[in-house]
């Protein structure tokens, strides 16, 4: 039975690094009938907060990235808080110094710093080196007694440490390249090194997916997880796979920090969830050679963590957009209309409740399914139909208000108002031969006729949008933009 775990710390706001991990995570899962583990890794209280707790949990739900057991859902292995599991670690923390797979260390950070820079000048490995590793009974009772503090360190075996990244293939580090390592602080708090892979014991974790940033801890896991087997707390070391690095702008790693990592904005863009899981599949993985458009239903059948690729993935907001342009495209017009509707509201929305106009909206809709990137792009697509007057974007207006366009618009507007507007092809007509009287192609024509009604230079279909605002008000906004 398979069983992976997504467990990030509640700092700051979700990115879509971790996003990515999550979705990993949960595609393998699903695709294998396996169990999502979802845990809180809130061990460090200077940083986590509540608040980025709940966040953590409205982000996943919005995703649709559901888990099976975790928070608020509950499961075998409740608490899923790590800050409710301090008993379970400070436990384990004893049992492996009983057992003497970690010991105490009393090297101050003075200590440390001064013996490493020698090292490095040495040309040494600059790691830990041992100083506590096997203190006399005596030095330790006597360090106790002057109140010396001390930290819990791990024991590192002293042979290499040799396993088959489920991503990257056969991967040998070097007692060298691992030294013992804190597991608890000197005030009794249990560290990352220590929690992560006890919980992944306990929660009996086959397969731990995640972010190339943590690969260096993995000979730390191993070794400790060999210590937690032979105390008969863990049963086998769960197999790892090491997510490539997310690049950003300039060929750099994505920081939490970058504002393009940020997850709320792109909800706050109105990105569909499908449509950001799709894009951030992409990133490691590959649906096939010439398809980048998938379901996550689709996802879930095809996903094969062997597939994902090793070198870094480069983030593309472009891309990002075109994918979920193609996702508003395949929603039904009725799923479309509903998706929209916080868009059409407040804050967003300049008009009121009562302006707006259901059957307006309704007609309007499908022509503007067509045309948007984000969900947030509706609004000032649609406010030509809602609000009083069209908005005075001054660029259009300078732009399409040239000499010549009052004629034009003259012209215009007597041609519609002669025109069958039950059909928009009749009004184009009309455009067309107030064009043509005036020596201008349509595309010319139109410019000035869209923004003294729409207010801007782009936009949906203009003889739809005519249509869908009726003729007394398109007659009466181009006798305002003549006035
Ligand atoms: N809480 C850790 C993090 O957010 C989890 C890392 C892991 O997956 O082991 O970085």
């Amino acid at each position: 039975n398979v069983r992976v775990r997504f467990c990030p710390s509640p700092t700051g706001n979700p990115h879509v690094g971790l996003v990515r991990t999550a979705l990993f995570n949960w595609a393998f899962a699903r695709h294998n009938g396996g169990t999502m583990v979802f845990r809180i890794e809130d061990t460090d209280a200077a940083r986590d907060s509540e608040e980025s707790y709940t966040q953590l949990l409205d982000s996943m739900r919005w995703l649709g990235l559901d888990w099976d057991e975790g928070p608020e859902t509950g499961g075998p292995h409740e608490p899923y808080r790590q800050s409710q599991r301090m008993d379970i670690y400070r436990d384990v923390a004893e049992k492996l110094k009983a057992g003497g797979y970690a010991y105490e260390c009393f090297c101050t950070a003075v200590e440390l710093e001064a013996r490493r820079d020698a090292a490095r000048l040495a040309g040494k490995p600059s790691g830990y080196d041992g100083t506590c590793r096997n203190l006399p009974a005596e030095r330790i009772a006597r360090y106790k007694e002057e109140g010396r503090p001390a930290i819990v360190r791990f024991r590192m075996p002293d042979e290499p440490i040799t396993f088959t990244d489920l991503v990257r293939g056969e991967l040998t580090f070097t007692p060298d390249n691992v030294p013992d390592y804190g597991i608890v602080r000197a005030n009794g708090a249990p560290l990352y090194t220590l929690v992560n892979p006890i919980d992944d014991a306990l929660m009996e974790i086959t397969h731990v997916l995640r972010g190339e940033d943590l690969l260096s801890s993995t000979p730390r896991q191993i070794a400790l997880y060999k210590a937690l087997i032979e105390l008969g707390i863990a049963q086998q070391i769960p197999a790892f796979g090491h997510l490539p690095y997310v690049m950003g702008e300039g060929n750099k790693k994505l920081s939490k920090r970058d504002p393009q990592a940020n997850l709320n904005l792109y909800r706050e863009r109105g990105f569909l969830p499908e449509g950001l899981l799709n894009y951030l599949s992409l990133l490691g993985w590959s649906f096939s050679a010439d398809q980048d458009v998938f379901s996550i239903q689709e996802m879930v059948e095809k996903f094969d963590i062997s597939e994902v690729n090793a070198n870094p993935a480069r983030f593309d907001l472009k891309k990002a957009e075109a994918i979920n342009a193609d996702h508003i495209r395949m929603l039904d017009v009725k799923a479309f209309t509903e998706a929209c509707r916080p868009w059409l509201q407040a804050p967003h929305a300049a008009w009121t409740p009562e302006q707006f106009d259901e059957s307006r909206w309704q007609a309007i809709a499908p022509h503007a399914q067509t045309r948007v990137t984000v969900l947030s792009d509706i609004t000032a697509n649609v406010d030509f139909l809602f609000l009083d007057a069209p908005v005075e974007d001054e660029a259009s207006w300078t732009k399409a208000m040239k000499e010549g366009s009052d004629a034009l618009l003259r012209t215009a507007r007597e041609k519609l108002e002669a025109a069958d507007w039950s059909s928009a092809d009749s009004l184009k007509e009309a455009v067309l031969a107030a064009g043509e009287a005036h020596g201008l192609k349509l595309g010319k024509a139109q410019a000035p006729v869209r923004v003294a009604v729409t207010g801007r230079t782009v936009g949906l279909p203009l003889f739809e949008s005519l249509e869908i605002l009726g003729r007394e008000k398109t007659l009466a906004r181009i006798d305002a933009a003549l006035a």
